[in-house]
């Protein structure tokens, strides 16, 4: 379909009047008609100029009709149930693609709904752009009610990273580069762009419309350390008797895979990756110290973090985790975003430039005569790691009825290592700790999972997203009350016919099922749901496929079964309702349990 219009379609439309001049055109002459574009086809082509092919969306006023449009020009639309979820997804994929994710919405709820998701993408570094319809302007700013009104701008602006409204037909292509460029340079993160109803229906003159649009020109631009600083760096990691590499999230997301490997392995250092960063290298890697986490945390005395913050996940860089009492720590950091340097603790060689470009001048500066760490340093790395993984290997051997969170997730975990590509998303509380040690990944951006905020309510969006730009088949690996903020989705991935296949870990509440009422009273405790519920009823509700599953044979198949055939489905897995730890292990953030402790 073209997006060029003619004046009777652009009035057909309900669109503003052309310019007077148009009207002097015979309309029956369609020949003769000046060929104009409008907002809608000016927001879509930008997109499209930008090699944006996908739209996480919910129709609504006052763009339901821009998701019809962005169809029939070719683009994908992926609706959701909730904006949250959309927006979620879009952010996943911004992720997974190095792209902005595009997410759609209608006004006021619908904004609020997404807004969620940019907040966390933007916390998360993940680029995204919200684009959502807007009330008029005029009406808005006096406060005269309008239909959904509300001041999207204003309130977007200080939880992303930028913000921006468009009022004018020749002005959108602007605003989608400014989205576009603000998104994925630097820092990635979310942006925020206000397209006022009003917009969508303004015409203009259709080859002023296709030259003011614009493609962006090297969104994300490589931005080169310092060669001082590098020294600096490598001197310093030079010294040290017990290294450490912390890979990042944000290492994973540079697509710099072959050259961190080839720092990692060049060096000989022992390495710890954050837990979007597991299968950067693989999990089974000799020198990956997860196994041995506490105790090289404790002990390493240069720490190198590669796309890391030392924020609450890594305990601020301080305190018991670090052992700060047992002898100076110190720290080089390899980030994009200046302003993280020193955010904590003193970084003693920040090295500022983008992954990729770092890497690159820390892999030039290390030759055959690099010193590799000392061998009492592996040596007892290796031991604890040993130690860990066979107590870990007895408990996962174990065959429980009912089903142990270990006992489940050893299942996974074979599945996992038999399909490396698997992509696997994780949420809940005791669900993700388990997860996030047990399942061993393989290859990078393949776990996808709560992030910065340690959120709940990402798994429907980010398993649709993964499926959609990806192809790859989706493990979905959900505790029940995780699973619940985006449940609903289920039809979505039933609707698209998505690969997913969602393990729902079931011990009938938050934490665990067995909690009584404190007051005595009628009602279950808060954190206990219906005893026994059938989650696997939901997927076959849309036509997907349900398995109850009691034993971990019956989650083996079950999982098999899904992987080889890609049909949507949902294991419900019975957990033992009494597993399961009181905030999972971030008890020390529970005032109540901090305090027991
Ligand atoms: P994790 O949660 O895995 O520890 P964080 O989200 O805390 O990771 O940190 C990611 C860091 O990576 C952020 O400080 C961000 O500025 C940085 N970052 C993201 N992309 C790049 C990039 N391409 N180059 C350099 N640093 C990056």
């Amino acid at each position: 379909m073209s997006s060029v219009i003619t004046a009777r379609q652009a009035d057909a439309a309900g669109a503003e009047p052309p310019a007077r001049s148009l009207h002097s055109v015979p309309l029956d002459d369609a020949a003769e008609q000046p060929r104009l574009t409008d907002g809608f086809h000016l927001v879509l082509d930008a997109l499209k100029l930008n090699d944006i092919d996908t739209i996480f969306a919910l129709p609504g006023i006052p763009i339901t009709d821009l998701t019809r449009m962005a169809q029939a020009e070719g683009l994908r639309v992926i609706s959701f149930r909730h904006e949250q979820h959309a927006g979620n997804a879009a952010a996943a994929a911004g992720y997974l693609t190095q792209k902005p994710g595009i997410c759609l919405t209608v006004s006021a709820p619908g904004f609020l709904n997404g807004l969620t998701a940019l907040a966390n993408a933007t916390t998360n570094c993940f680029p995204m752009i919200l684009i959502s319809g807007s009330s008029e302007r005029e009406i808005v700013d006096l406060q005269q009610g309008d239909y959904e009104e509300m001041d999207q701008l204003a309130i977007a602006k200080p939880l992303c990273k930028a913000a921006y409204r468009v009022l004018h037909a020749q002005d959108i292509g602007v605003g989608i580069a400014r989205a576009i460029r603000s998104a994925l340079s630097g820092r990635p993160g979310g942006v925020y762009l206000d397209l006022p109803a009003k917009l969508f229906a303004q015409t203009m003159d259709a080859a002023a419309g296709k030259q003011s649009l614009i493609k962006v020109v090297d969104p994300a631009p490589r931005q080169i350390p310092a060669p001082e600083a590098v020294e600096r760096a490598l001197d310093l990691l030079k010294g040290a008797k017990k290294p450490l590499i912390l890979l990042g999230k944000g290492a994973s997301y540079a697509r710099a895979d072959a050259d961190i490997r080839a720092l990692v392995e060049k060096t000989g250092i022992p390495y710890l990756p954050m837990s979007m960063a597991k299968g950067l290298l693989p999990d089974t890697h000799v020198q990956s110290a997860s196994a041995a986490r506490s105790y090289v945390l404790q002990e390493a005395d240069v720490v190198m973090l590669v796309g890391a913050r030392l924020n609450w996940l890594l305990s601020h860089g301080k305190g018991k985790t670090w052992a700060q009492d047992k002898g100076p720590k110190q720290f080089i950091q390899i980030d994009i975003a200046p302003t993280e340097i020193d955010s904590n603790v003193a970084i003693a060689a920040p090295v500022i430039g983008d992954i990729g470009s770092c890497v690159a001048a820390l892999l030039a500066g290390i030759d055959a005569n690099w010193p590799q760490p000392p061998a009492e340093w592996t040596g007892a790395i290796a031991e604890r790691k040993d130690k860990n993984l066979s107590k870990m290997a007895a408990t996962l051997a174990a065959r429980p009825s009912p089903m142990s969170f270990q006992s489940a997730l050893s299942v996974i975990r074979d599945q996992v290592k038999a399909r490396p590509d698997a992509i696997v998303v994780n949420e809940g509380a005791n669900t993700l700790d388990f997860a996030r040690s047990i399942v061993d990944m393989y290859e990078p951006r393949k776990r996808l999972d709560v992030g910065t905020w340690g959120i709940m309510g990402i798994g429907m969006g980010f398993s649709v997203a993964a499926a959609v730009v990806t192809g790859k088949p989706v493990i979905a690996i959900e505790g029940d009350s995780a699973f619940g903020f985006s449940g609903m989705e289920v039809e979505t991935i039933c609707r698209y016919n998505l690969p997913i296949c969602v393990v729902v870990f079931n011990n009938n509440g938050v934490y665990r099922g067995t909690d009584v009422n404190a007051g005595g009273g009628a009602d279950v405790a808060p954190t206990v749901f219906v005893k026994n519920a059938r989650y696997d009823k939901l997927m076959e509700a849309f036509g997907g496929v349900g398995v109850h599953a009691t034993t971990a044979d019956e989650l083996a198949k079950g999982l098999a079964d899904a992987i080889a055939s890609g049909r949507p489905t949902l294991i419900n897995a019975v957990i033992d309702e009494t597993a399961g730890t009181e905030s999972g292990r971030i008890t020390s953030l529970n005032p109540s349990t901090a305090k027991k402790k």
